[in-house]
C-alpha cells in the first residue's frame, strides 16, 4: 500500500480495495506544485516554462504555485545529506511503499519533509499515518546503506496556512507504530466490505461506489425520482416514503444546528475535518427605524415614492393592537376592509397536516 493511501485506509478500511491504491496518484498541480517546491529548497533555478509545458498549467495554476513555494524554506545544516531524488522506497517488507518529498540526514537525525500544495488542514504528524509511512521507509533506506538512525523529526509544510506541524520520534517508537500500520495495511487488503463513513468519505474519489455512502444516496435519489416518470404510481410512492421523512429530517437538522451552535459558543470552532471548520462569525446587521427613516427619507424623496417601501403586515397590526391592550385587533382589520386598506386573496401554503383531513377550520397546524 503507497504512505498516500494510508490515512483514508486508516478511517475506513473498505476504502483501499474499493479505491485499489487511491493516493498513488497525485494531481497533476499537485505534482508541479512538488516539484517546484524541492527545487525551492534546493536553491536551484525553477524553469516555470517547463512546468507550464509538462504539466498544462494555466497561468493562474502557475501563480498559485508561486504564491504555495513563497512561504517554504527550509534551512539545510552544512555537511547533511540531502535525499531529495524522488526516489520510491519500499519498506515492512514490500508492504508499504512510497516517495517521500524531501529527506534531510544529519548527526544520526533523519529530518522528513512533507509539503502540501491544498488549503485543507491536514493531522498533526504524530498520528498522521501518511508521514508516518515516510518516516518508516526513510528509516530503513538509510539503514540498508549501514546509516544509524537515532530520531526521526517529521514535518508537515502548509506553505498556503503558513503554518508548520512537526513531531520527533525516537527510532523505537516510530518503529512502533510500524505493527499498527502493517495491521492497517493486512486489515484493509482483507478488509474489501467493511465501510466506515464519515468526513472523510469526501476525499474518497470512489466514494460513488462505495455501497455504504454512495448506496444511501442511489436509494434516496431513486424514490426523489423515480426510475419512470411516467409512471404515476412510482411517484405516488416515492412521496409516500419521503414526504413523512422530510419534516423529520428537518427537525434533526435543526437540533443537530442547535447543538452545534451551544458547543462553539462555549468551545470555539468546530473542527469538521477535511479542512472544514463550524464556526460563529460576527456580521454588522442593520435595522431601520421606520418613523426616522420616513423623515430623513422625505429630504430626498416625494411621499407618496416612500410610502410604497414601507411595509404594512397584518402582523404588525396585530401586534400594535396587542401592545396598546385595546382589543382592537378585529375592529382594525375589519375597518381596514371596509376602507379599502386591506383585501383578501386565496393564498396556498404547503404544510403537515393533523389528523385525517385536517382541522376543521381547514389550518393545518404543524406536527
Ligand atoms: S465513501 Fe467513505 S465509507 Fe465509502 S469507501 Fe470511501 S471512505 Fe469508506
Amino acid at each position: 500500500m503507497r504512505c498516500s493511501a494510508l490515512p483514508l485506509a486508516t478511517k475506513c478500511r473498505g476504502s483501499y480495495k474499493l479505491t485499489q491504491g487511491y493516493g498513488s496518484e497525485q494531481s497533476r498541480l499537485g505534482i508541479a506544485f512538488h516539484e517546484a517546491a524541492r527545487a525551492k529548497v534546493l536553491k536551484q533555478s525553477i524553469d516555470k516554462d517547463s512546468l507550464r509545458a509538462r504539466y498544462g498549467l494555466t497561468d493562474e495554476e502557475l501563480r498559485s504555485i508561486d504564491y504555495g513555494i513563497y512561504n517554504i524554506t527550509i534551512q539545510i545544516p552544512e555537511g547533511a545529506m540531502v535525499l531529495a531524488d524522488d526516489k520510491k522506497m519500499s519498506g515492512l517488507g514490500e508492504k508499504l511503499n512510497g516517495t517521500p518529498d524531501f529527506g534531510i540526514y544529519h548527526k544520526e537525525t533523519v529530518t522528513v519533509v512533507d509539503w502540501k500544495s491544498g488549503w485543507g488542514d491536514v493531522e498533526d504528524p504524530e498520528t498522521n499515518n501518511q508521514v508516518i509511512g515516510y518516516g518508516i521507509l526513510m528509516v530503513e533506506e538509510l539503514e540498508k546503506t549501514g546509516k544509524i538512525v537515532k530520531k526521526i523529526h517529521l514535518v508537515i509544510v502548509m506553505p498556503r496556512l503558513n503554518q508548520v506541524k512537526a513531531f520527533v520520534f525516537t527510532r523505537d517508537q516510530l518503529m512502533a507504530r510500524a505493527k499498527d500500520i502493517e495491521r492497517i495495511i493486512d486489515e484493509a487488503e482483507k478488509g474489501a466490505e467493511e465501510f466506515t463513513t464519515g468526513p472523510w468519505c469526501q476525499q474518497c474519489f470512489k466514494s460513488m461506489n462505495c455501497p455504504a455512502f454512495a448506496g444511501q444516496v442511489k436509494t434516496l435519489a431513486a424514490f426523489i425520482e423515480p426510475q419512470d416518470l411516467a409512471d404515476p404510481q412510482a411517484i405516488e410512492k416515492a412521496l409516500r416514503t419521503l414526504l413523512p421523512f422530510a419534516k423529520s429530517v428537518k427537525t434533526v437538522s435543526d437540533k443537530i444546528q442547535n447543538l452545534a451552535k451551544v458547543w462553539v459558543d462555549k468551545n470555539g470552532p468546530l473542527e469538521l475535518g477535511g479542512g472544514q471548520t463550524f464556526a460563529k462569525v460576527i456580521e454588522n446587521k442593520q435595522e431601520v427605524n421606520a418613523k426616522k427613516a420616513f423623515e430623513t427619507m422625505k429630504e430626498y424623496f416625494s411621499e407618496d415614492s416612500i410610502w410604497e417601501i414601507m411595509g404594512v403586515s397584518m402582523t404588525k397590526v396585530s401586534a400594535l393592537a396587542v401592545a396598546t391592550k385595546r382589543g382592537l385587533s378585529t375592529v382594525v382589520k375589519n375597518r381596514m376592509k371596509e376602507t379599502g386598506a386591506l383585501t383578501e386573496t386565496v393564498g396556498v401554503s404547503y404544510r403537515m397536516i393533523k389528523g385525517k383531513g385536517g382541522s376543521e377550520n381547514g389550518e393545518g397546524s404543524e406536527g
